[in-house]
């Protein structure tokens, strides 16, 4: 049984549709491409974050938990979304957040939302931050108070996989191939671990992500699962890097087919599509969906 308030929360959520992509390009492929619109979803909780986030806050209501602690880098939308959800289920909120505070925070939007929803900051240094991440268990929350949950970094853990696969009971069709924008690769493991026999592809928003091919499996324990893939070299310079050529692309693409995308994640996933099917890579007649997660308040 899901908690009642947080059934309540969910009222708020829209479906998200499957939309067809066409142009020019993809028609003389002969690539049938289709994007999932969890970006609209929630007008605050960004796509993939929610599907991360539920069945954690879930457990967090039933064990009775009063603070959901996390971490996260100052344009960070699983804090984002994670300050708004406690906000609206009643639950106190605190993260550490990497890097120094600035006078310039105040310019930055999504600290300003944190605060504006009561998430208490805690800003500290690379090496801190780096060191939190060996926390994993949501009794694991640095300086733990009774009524602590912690969520490790972008709402990494096995129950982050239970609501990534109702994206997958979602999805009607057959495709041959589902994309996904990956940081900590959650998201793709969910995926994976609800459907192992699908393909997907898995495209690396930062630079030498070839770790996360050790964190997807730890995720997956021991589902069976081999086909699935990560690009490792569309990420444009590194984490947060935005070349002019990712920009043009962006900006043509949105003004084409009327979805927007962030340079951050769904930008560098849909430019590398694009790029591997002009190699032949995905090759003539191939059905292709794209999972777009959200992210555009990042990006303000
Ligand atoms: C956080 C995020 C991702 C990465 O999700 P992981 O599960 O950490 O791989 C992808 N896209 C968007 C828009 C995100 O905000």
């Amino acid at each position: 049984m899901i908690h009642p308030r947080l059934l309540e929360l969910e009222r708020q959520f829209l479906p998200s549709p499957l939309q067809r992509v066409d142009d020019n390009f993809l028609i003389q492929r002969d690539i049938e491409l289709w994007i999932k619109r969890d970006d609209l979803l929630h007008p605050i909780i960004s796509g993939n974050k929610w599907r991360k986030l539920k069945y954690c806050l879930d457990h967090a209501l039933q064990i009775g938990a009063q603070t959901l602690v996390s971490m996260g880098g100052a344009h960070s939308n699983h804090l984002h979304a994670l300050a708004y959800a406690g906000y609206q289920l009643g639950l106190n909120t605190r993260a550490y957040v990497r890097g120094e505070e600035l006078v310039s925070d105040q310019g930055n939007p999504t600290l300003n939302d944190l605060r504006q929803w009561g998430m208490s900051l805690q800003f500290i240094s690379r090496s801190d931050y780096r060191m939190l991440r060996d926390r994993k268990q949501h009794d694991q929350a640095p300086n733990g108070q009774l009524g602590d949950y912690w969520l490790a970094e972008g709402g990494a853990s096995l129950l982050a996989l239970q609501g990534v696969a109702e994206i997958i009971d979602e999805i009607e069709q057959p495709f041959d191939l589902i994309a996904v924008a990956c940081g900590t690769a959650t998201t793709l493991a969910g995926l994976i671990a609800a459907a192992p026999q699908q393909q997907f592809l898995g495209v690396a928003a930062l630079k030498g992500g070839r770790f996360l091919y050790d964190d997807v499996r730890a995720l997956l324990g021991k589902t069976v699962a081999n086909h699935w893939q990560i690009v490792l070299d569309a990420h444009h310079g590194g984490f947060g890097r935005i070349t002019p050529e990712l920009s043009a692309f962006i900006e043509s693409f949105q003004q084409r087919q009327a979805i927007p995308l962030e340079p951050i994640y769904t930008g560098k996933l849909v430019f590398a599509i694009y790029r591997l099917v002009g190699q032949g890579v995905i090759g003539h007649g191939t059905r292709v969906l794209v999972l777009h997660t959200g992210g555009l308040q990042g990006s303000r």
